[in-house]
């Protein structure tokens, strides 16, 4: 019961996941009610999670740039103080100096690591980072011509007219994957297609043993373990798939590694840190992220206030 749990959590078993992790979690389940419901968007998360939020922003003129990557912090250095002047913004070929009151860096854990100054190490604070490490991850979606998780009803199986099945986020301790959906039963919106049956999204954890594997030897080897969950959808055929591999995804909550988790403030004034693997009181999860944004948020106003 608790590896799945531990794997949903964090990509990682219960041997070496921290304490804190799930000692976070069940305070949560246990103090709040509503916590212990598990729920799914809609639909995609592009439409339903980030596109509200990208209005709410755009509304109040903050202007969002993608496909630009931050090439160099640059600063000056002297023994007193240390101050971010500007970063360079790279978009293609094209770079961009651009100029802030405060700067706020939101990367994940490979990517703080890589846009640091090696210089700015001799700071605890940004030497610590670089003992955190990142968990592979790989998620698969299989797409099919009938209801896998239709237990009961072979012709309510089979049929292509309404989606059927379990409609909520799934659990197991028998398979590679240890969290899954049938997303057209649970995010119809985008994910239900008249004529066609499951999209079963699954997420493979520990992803290490696939990221070097071809996307069709992933997808056939779910498939296999699909088949062996639910007996009654042998029979049924699998007609698309997609597999994405992230070597590197969520920060490792492993035991011992919370005193290594930067705050928001860092060694120099202008300079702050957010991100789900920055300090915060929840695991490492879009909570935990914006978690860090309202921490970041402070520390900046309260920087600018003096
Ligand atoms: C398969 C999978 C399923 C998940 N499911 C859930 C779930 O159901 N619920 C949940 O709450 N959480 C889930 N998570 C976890 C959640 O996605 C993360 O906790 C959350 O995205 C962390 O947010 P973040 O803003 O800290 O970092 P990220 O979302 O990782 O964003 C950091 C961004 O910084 C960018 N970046 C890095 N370096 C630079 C640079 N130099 N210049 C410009 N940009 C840079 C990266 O490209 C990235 O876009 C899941 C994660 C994975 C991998």
């Amino acid at each position: 019961m608790w590896n799945p749990i531990a794997y949903a959590l964090g990509f990682i078993d219960c041997d070496h996941i921290s304490a804190r992790c799930m000692l976070t979690i069940f305070q949560f389940f246990a103090a709040k009610t509503e916590a212990s419901i598990l729920r799914m968007l809609e639909g995609s998360p592009q439409e339903y999670l980030h596109q509200p939020i990208v209005n709410y922003l755009t509304d109040r003129g903050t202007k969002i740039h993608t496909r630009r990557q931050v090439r160099e912090i640059k600063f000056t250095e002297s023994d007193s103080q240390s101050e971010v002047t500007g970063i360079l913004v790279a978009q293609g070929e094209q770079e961009e100096l651009i100029t802030a009151d405060a700067y706020v860096f939101a990367c994940d854990v490979p990517g703080i690591q890589r846009v640091l100054p090696p210089s700015w190490r001799k700071w605890s604070e940004f030497d610590n980072i670089y003992k955190l490490e990142a968990v592979p991850v790989a998620t698969v979606q299989l797409r099919f011509d009938g209801w896998v998780t239709e237990l009961q009803d072979e012709a309510q199986r089979r049929q292509l007219t309404h989606a059927a099945g379990l409609d909520n986020l799934l659990y197991t301790a028998d398979a590679d994957f240890s969290c899954f959906a049938d997303l057209a039963l649970t995010s119809p919106a985008d994910y239900y297609r008249p004529g066609q049956g499951s999209i079963l999204q699954l997420v493979l954890t520990p992803g290490d043993p696939f990221i070097k594997e071809s996307n069709e030897k992933i997808a056939q080897h779910v498939l296999r373990q699909v088949q062996e969950l639910f007996p009654s959808a042998r029979d049924l055929n699998m007609t698309w798939y997609s597999v994405v591999k992230l070597a590197q995804s969520l920060y490792r909550e492993a035991p011992g590694m919370d005193p290594f988790r930067p705050a928001q403030t860092t060694p120099i004034p202008n300079f702050f840190l957010a991100g789900s693997y920055t300090q915060q009181d929840y695991i490492d999860s879009m909570e935990g992220a914006t978690l860090s944004g309202r921490q970041a948020a402070k520390a900046i106003l309260q920087f600018l206030n003096t």
